[in-house]
């Protein structure tokens, strides 16, 4: 970046659901000069992964070329792996670019900043257990969404030339692992030789385990009855209480000594800030991984560092815990950096951030949706058809109208509305 911009640099560490839509709607102004960085080259957005890990949605419809987006919204974007902050020089380190054997294709590099934005992610943890990282897929971005891909589409053509069904386990029944079953049936269909819904072989088993006593904990009991009934609909088994101790190559295994085959299994076990926070810099980081903030989502130890989304542990006014991993949430603080920026570059105080909560969605099926929307107050209701499915369709639009302006936001959004799949299978994230 050119010496002409000091003083009015900002550079967003990550380009997902909030780095992304920071640096679109930063881009213009004259007061400050943008780099956004990414690893990628393009950006996917991560609430439909599961959905392109199941094949219900082709992928090249929803990527969008960072280079593109650059040159049309007018920032600059470098694609690089972060290595480091230097807090002292205030620049960040990007390491070399290597290609899949490992040869250099571009140098190591140091970008300089006057406000650093930290917004890399969080990744699902594996709590140490033995065989996770060998042998299952997390969904965490791209590369496994498509590892997924070609493994299941392998399993379901094996299962479709011997008469025996594919093994999917997943092990987590968070929103992930739940909306990814639902999703996963749909695909199902693709590889059927005969209708959907008539009688026929089955191609594929699927199994969520969940080590609590109840799946999805901490949703209301009204809630879990439906979600319960919904999946059970959908020829989901469900496990309860299943600690898993390993996943081997071809099975789960429980410490009861309990074993589920698989052909495919996914770790959807919770989640975490991205683990190169911690070598980043000397953050204060919460049990979680992510880096405490204020709540001007200043980073404790650096006022020229700020975090957002799911690498962020911001605790709101008058909230006791920080808070949930979600893109809701990640929007929202983009929307108050906006608002903020000029002062924090100038070091000057900023009015806190405050997260308005517009709930918790669920849709349960594209026939028949039925969703639930909670403010958090004790007043949620349901919605049904139409309504579950426009409702789950709403947070995406916002983001392709900030990202991409209204006019190209309006054209992605039409593509996608002729895409064959319409509609989540099932919607659980907040
Ligand atoms: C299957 C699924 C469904 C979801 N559904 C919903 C939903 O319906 N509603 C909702 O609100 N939330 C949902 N979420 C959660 C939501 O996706 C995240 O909370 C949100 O994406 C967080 O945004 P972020 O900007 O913090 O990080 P991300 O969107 O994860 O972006 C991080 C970016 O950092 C880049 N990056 C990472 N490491 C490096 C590095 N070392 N160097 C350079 N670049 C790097 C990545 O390439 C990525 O572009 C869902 C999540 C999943 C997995």
């Amino acid at each position: 970046m050119a010496s002409a911009d000091a003083g009015r640099r900002v550079l967003i560490l990550g380009g997902g659901a909030g780095g992304l839509e920071l640096a679109s709607q930063l881009a213009k102004r004259s007061d400050v000069a943008v780099t956004l960085v990414d690893r990628e080259m393009a950006h996917l957005w991560k609430p439909r992964l599961h959905e392109f890990a199941a094949g219900t949605v082709s992928s090249t419809l929803a990527e969008v070329s960072f280079y593109l987006l650059a040159k049309m919204r007018g920032f600059h974007f470098e694609q690089g792996e972060v290595a480091g902050i230097d807090r002292g020089a205030r620049e960040v380190e990007l390491g070399p670019m290597r290609d899949g054997e490992g040869r250099e294709l571009a140098p190591a590099r140091r970008l300089p900043y006057d406000l650093c934005v930290v917004a890399l992610g969080g990744v699902t943890p594996d709590f140490g257990i033995e065989g996770v990282a060998e042998n299952a897929i997390r969904l965490d971005g791209p590369a496994d969404a498509e590892a997924f891909r070609t493994r299941f589409a392998g399993a379901m053509i094996r299962a479709r030339a011997s008469g025996i069904p594919a093994e999917i386990v997943i092990v987590g029944s968070g929103a992930t692992g739940t909306e990814l079953a639902a999703h996963l049936r749909n695909s199902e269909s693709g590889f059927l030789a005969r209708e959907p819904g008539t009688n026929g072989p089955k191609l594929l088993g699927i199994t969520i385990l969940e080590s609590a006593p109840e799946i999805m904990p901490g949703i209301d009991a009204d809630l879990r009855a439906k979600l319960v009934e919904r999946l059970r609909s959908l020829d989901v088994k469900t496990v309860t209480d299943a600690k898993i101790a390993a996943i081997e190559p071809d099975g789960v295994r429980s410490e009861s000594g309990e074993r589920w085959p698989s052909d495919v299994a996914v770790w959807a076990a919770g989640l975490v800030g991205n683990p190169l926070l911690k070598e980043l810099a000397d953050f204060e980081l919460d049990d979680k991984g992510r880096i405490r903030v204020d709540r001007t989502l200043r980073s404790t130890v650096d006022e020229r560092i700020v975090a957002m989304g799911d690498s962020a542990s911001v605790v709101t006014k008058g909230a006791d815990k920080p808070l949930p991993p979600t893109a809701q949430a990640a929007a929202q603080e983009a929307a108050y950096l906006v608002d903020t920026v000029s002062h924090l570059l100038k070091g000057q105080p900023v009015e806190p951030f405050a997260f308005q909560n517009r709930g918790r969605l669920v849709s349960l099926g594209r026939a028949g949706a039925v969703g639930r929307i909670g403010s958090g107050n004790g007043d949620d209701f349901l919605i049904h058809g139409q309504f579950a499915v426009a409702a789950y369709h709403a947070l995406q639009r916002q983001h392709q109208w900030r990202v991409l302006g209204t006019l190209r936001g309006s054209v992605a959004i039409f593509a996608d509305m002729l895409s064959p799949a319409k509609g989540p299978a099932l919607k659980l994230h907040g």
